[in-house]
C-alpha cells in the first residue's frame, strides 16, 4: 500500500487512516515540510516487536538509499542503524497503540525526526544531542498546530525525561546542571538564577561608568 505516495506496510487500519489525516494536513498547510517527508522517508512501517516491548511507540531509522534497497529484500532492514549518515528515512509507528491521539501524536513526532535539519538542531542549543533531536521533532509538532493537542497528551502518558528531555517552558535536571526549555525549544542553563541577575547587575554597573565602591563602601 502506499500513502501520499510513500510505502507502507502497516496493517491497523486506524494507524493507517491517521498517517492519512496527517500527510494530508501537511500537504495542506506546510508544502515545504510535506516535500521533504516525501522525498525522504522510503517506508512506514511497524516497531519491532522488541523495541515495543522496550516502550518505543515510534521511531525513526535511517538508511542509506542503496543500502536499503538490497537490505529491505533480505529483511535486515532493522539492523541498519542511524550511523548511517544519509537522507533516507523509514517510519516506523507501534501500530498497536491503543488511544488514536496518542497515535496521531506520535506519528505527528516522528515524521518532525523526518524534517529535521542540522540548523533546527543547533537552533536548541541542547546539552545532549538525543536532546536536541528530541527537542526538534516536537518543535514541527508545535509549528504544524498539534502542540496543545501534544502537551495533553503526554500530561495523559508521561515520556522519559532522559531521554525526550523537557516540555516547553519546563526545566530538568542532568548531572547536577538545571536546564530550561523555552517555548520556542531552546535549551537554557537555569542551575543557578542569582548568579545570572548578578552578573548582568555588575555588567550594567561596569557600562554605567560608576565605580562599585560607590555604590557598596568600604566599611573602614
Ligand atoms: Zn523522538
Amino acid at each position: 500500500m502506499e500513502i501520499k505516495g510513500i510505502p507502507c506496510t502497516l496493517k491497523s487500519p486506524i494507524a493507517v487512516r491517521l498517517i492519512k489525516k496527517f500527510l494530508a494536513e501537511i500537504h495542506k498547510k506546510h508544502s515545504i515540510d510535506f516535500q521533504k517527508i516525501k522525498s525522504k522517508t522510503t517506508l512506514i512501517k511497524r516497531v519491532p516487536k522488541k523495541e515495543i516491548d522496550l516502550g518505543t511507540t515510534g521511531q525513526v531509522i535511517k538508511v542509506n538509499a542503496d543500502v536499503y534497497s538490497e537490505a529491505f529484500s533480505a529483511r535486515v532492514v532493522e539492523d541498519i542503524q542511524a550511523e548511517v549518515i544519509c537522507e533516507k528515512m523509514i517510519v516506523c509507528i507501534d501500530e498497536t497503540i491503543k488511544d488514536p491521539e496518542l497515535m496521531f501524536i506520535t506519528i505527528a513526532h516522528e515524521f518532525g525526526h523526518v524534517c529535521t535539519t542540522e540548523k533546527d538542531l543547533a537552533r536548541r542549543n541542547a546539552p545532549s544531542d538525543e536532546w536536541a533531536s528530541e527537542a526538534t521533532a516536537d518543535w514541527y509538532v508545535y509549528k504544524w498546530g498539534y502542540g496543545r493537542r501534544s502537551r495533553k497528551i503526554h500530561v495523559k502518558y508521561p515520556r522519559h525525561l532522559l531521554h525526550h528531555g523537557a516540555m516547553p517552558g519546563g526545566t530538568l535536571t542532568d548531572n547536577g546542571i538545571t536546564y530550561r526549555l523555552t517555548r520556542n525549544f531552546v535549551y537554557r542553563n537555569s542551575s543557578d538564577p542569582q548568579k545570572k541577575i548578578n552578573d548582568r547587575i555588575l555588567e550594567l554597573i561596569s557600562k554605567s561608568g560608576i565605580s562599585i565602591s560607590d555604590i557598596f563602601p568600604l566599611k573602614q
